[in-house]
C-alpha cells in the first residue's frame, strides 16, 4: 500500500499548515494558453467551476500513483484486485468521514448528482409525497415525477430563506399521512445563494418528512456535515469537487435503500441466482445497501479520485478555502456593482449568503454573445444560458415560460428583457488574477463593445471567421 500513499504521491503540492490563506490550490490546466480571435494568446481563465471544476493537481497525482495498481473490484482473487477492492472501500470510508456521516449511514458511489437523485427516486416507498421548490436544478426537480406512485408538489420560488422555510412548513402541515420527502439544493447553481438547509431539515422532520440535500454546488465550496445539518441524504458529483473521473455520491439513511429493488439489475447486486423448476429465475438480492445499488463493475478510479479530493480539501483547511473564496466573491460583486449595465441575479436579495457562483445579465447584450466575446477576445471561460434550472432563471429574468432561451438570440435592445444569463463561477484553484481579468474584460466589453463579429451556429454564438 505504501506505493499509493497520498503523502508520498503528493507531498510536493500539499499546502502546509502555515500556508497563506490566500494561496489557490494547484489545479490542472492552470498554465494552459488559448488563442484569441484578435491575435496572440493568453493563459486560460477557467471561470466555469459550477459546470465542472478543474482537477486538483493532488487528485491527479493520487490517481496517477494508483493507476498502475488498478484492478477489478469485488471480484478478483489477484493481488491488484484485492488492493483495488480495499481502496474502493477505503474511499467509501473517506467520503463518509468528509460528509460527517452517522454510524448507520451508507455511502453509495454513483455516476453523478443526477444519478444519485434518480437512484433515490427509484427507492421511494409507495405513495411518497415529494416536496420540491421549482427553483431547483433539473436534476433535483425532475426525477421525482417519474417515481412510481409518488406525488410531487412543486413549491413556488421563495424570495427569502425565511419564506422558503415557511412555505415548506405550510405545505407539510397540510400533507396527507404516509412517507414524505423534501429535496432541496444547498447552494444554487444559478445565483450561488445558500439555502437554509438546517432550518428546512428541521421543518421536514417536524412533520415526519425526510430530506435530501443536493450538494452539487455546496460541497465544493463549503463543508457539508450530514449529521449537523440533520439531512437524511446528501448527493454530489466528483467532477464539481475537483475529481473529474465520472463518479458521484449518494450518502445517508439505509432503510429505504435496503427495502427497495436494486437500482440496476446485474452482477454484484445479487447474492444468488438460480433456475427454478418452472424455468423462471430465483434471484436473491444483496441486503448490503451499497452492493444492492452498485450493480456492475464499479468506477474505482472515480471513487478513489473523490476520496483524494475529500482528503485534499480537508488537509488544505476547508475553512481557509471558504474564507478565500469569500474574499474573491466580495471583489467580484463589488466590481460588478460598479458597472451600471450589469444586473446580478438574486432570489434572496443582496445580503444573502453565497458561494462562488454568480449569474448576471448585461443591458443591451444577448448573454450568449457576451460569453462568446469573453472567451474569444479575452480567453475567459464562463457559461451562458438557463443553466438546467429553466424555471428559476425565467423567474429571475421575469421572462415568459414559453419564450425560448436561445443562445443565438439577437442582442436585447436597451430596456428589453434578457432571455438568458451569463454565469461566472470559481473555487479553490482560482487565482485572484482571474477575477481581476474578468472584471476588466466585462468593463471593456460594456464600454467599447466587442472587437469581433459573431454569428449563430447550431444555436450558439461563435466568432465569425
Ligand atoms: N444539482 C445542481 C445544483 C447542479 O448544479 C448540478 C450540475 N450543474 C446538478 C445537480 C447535476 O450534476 P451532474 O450533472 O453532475 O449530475
Amino acid at each position: 500500500m505504501t506505493v499509493i500513499s497520498p503523502a508520498t504521491a503528493t507531498a510536493a503540492v500539499t499546502p502546509s499548515a502555515e500556508a497563506d490563506v490566500c494561496t489557490p490550490l494547484p489545479v490542472l490546466g492552470r498554465d494552459v494558453r488559448v488563442p484569441l480571435v484578435t491575435g496572440g494568446e493568453v493563459t486560460y481563465a477557467a471561470l466555469d467551476y459550477a459546470a465542472s471544476a478543474p482537477a486538483l493537481q493532488r487528485v491527479w497525482d493520487d490517481v496517477a500513483a494508483y493507476a498502475p495498481y488498478y484492478g477489478s473490484v469485488h471480484r478478483g482473487a489477484g493481488y491488484l484486485s484485492q488492493l483495488s477492492t480495499d481502496l474502493f472501500e477505503q474511499s467509501r470510508a473517506t467520503v463518509a468521514e468528509f460528509l460527517g456521516c452517522r454510524p448507520d449511514d451508507e455511502v453509495i458511489f454513483t455516476r453523478s448528482t443526477t444519478d444519485s437523485l434518480n437512484l433515490l427516486a427509484s427507492v421511494l416507498p409507495a405513495g411518497t409525497q415529494v416536496y420540491v421548490f421549482d427553483t431547483e436544478h433539473h436534476a433535483s426537480l425532475l426525477p421525482w415525477q417519474r417515481a412510481e406512485g409518488a406525488q410531487v408538489t412543486w413549491l413556488a420560488a421563495p424570495r427569502t430563506p425565511e419564506q422558503a422555510v415557511a412555505a415548506l412548513d405550510v405545505a407539510l402541515h397540510g400533507a396527507p399521512k404516509g412517507p414524505k420527502l423534501v429535496c432541496v439544493t444547498g447552494a444554487s447553481n444559478v445565483t450561488g445563494e445558500v439555502w437554509p438547509v438546517r432550518k428546512l431539515a428541521a421543518a421536514a422532520h417536524r412533520h415526519g418528512a425526510r430530506i435530501v440535500l443536493d450538494a452539487a454546488q455546496l460541497a465544493p465550496h463549503h463543508p457539508v456535515d450530514i449529521a449537523a445539518l440533520d439531512v437524511d441524504w446528501v448527493a454530489f458529483s466528483g467532477h464539481k469537487l475537483y475529481a473529474p473521473f465520472g463518479a458521484g455520491v449518494l450518502a445517508g439513511r439505509p432503510d429505504w435503500l435496503r427495502e427497495a429493488e436494486p437500482y440496476l439489475a446485474g452482477g454484484g447486486a445479487t447474492r444468488k441466482v438460480a433456475r427454478r423448476a418452472d424455468g423462471t429465475l430465483d434471484v436473491e438480492w444483496h441486503t448490503s445497501v451499497a452492493a444492492r445499488h452498485e450493480a456492475g463493475s464499479p468506477n474505482v478510479i472515480g471513487a478513489y479520485a473523490i476520496a483524494a479530493a475529500c482528503r485534499a480539501l480537508t488537509e488544505a483547511g476547508f475553512d481557509r478555502l471558504v474564507a478565500r473564496e469569500r474574499q474573491l466573491l466580495g471583489r467580484l460583486r463589488e466590481g460588478l456593482a460598479g458597472i451600471p449595465e450589469v444586473r446580478v441575479l438574486s432570489l434572496f436579495g443582496e445580503h444573502s449568503e453565497r458561494v462562488g457562483v454568480l449569474s448576471f445579465v448585461v443591458q443591451g447584450w444577448n448573454s450568449s454573445h457576451f460569453a462568446a466575446a469573453l472567451s474569444a477576445e479575452y480567453g475567459i471561460g464562463v457559461r451562458d444560458g438557463l443553466f438546467c434550472a429553466h424555471p428559476l432563471v425565467r423567474t429571475l429574468l421575469d421572462a415568459e415560460p414559453d419564450e425560448p432561451g436561445a443562445c443565438g438570440a439577437p442582442d436585447a435592445a436597451p430596456g428589453e428583457r434578457a432571455l438568458n444569463a451569463i454565469r461566472v463561477s470559481f473555487g479553490a484553484g482560482t487565482p485572484d488574477e482571474h477575477i481581476t481579468r474578468f472584471l476588466a474584460a466585462v468593463t471593456t466589453l460594456v464600454r467599447t463593445g466587442a472587437q469581433w463579429t459573431y454569428r449563430t451556429e447550431n444555436g450558439r454564438c461563435v466568432p465569425a471567421r
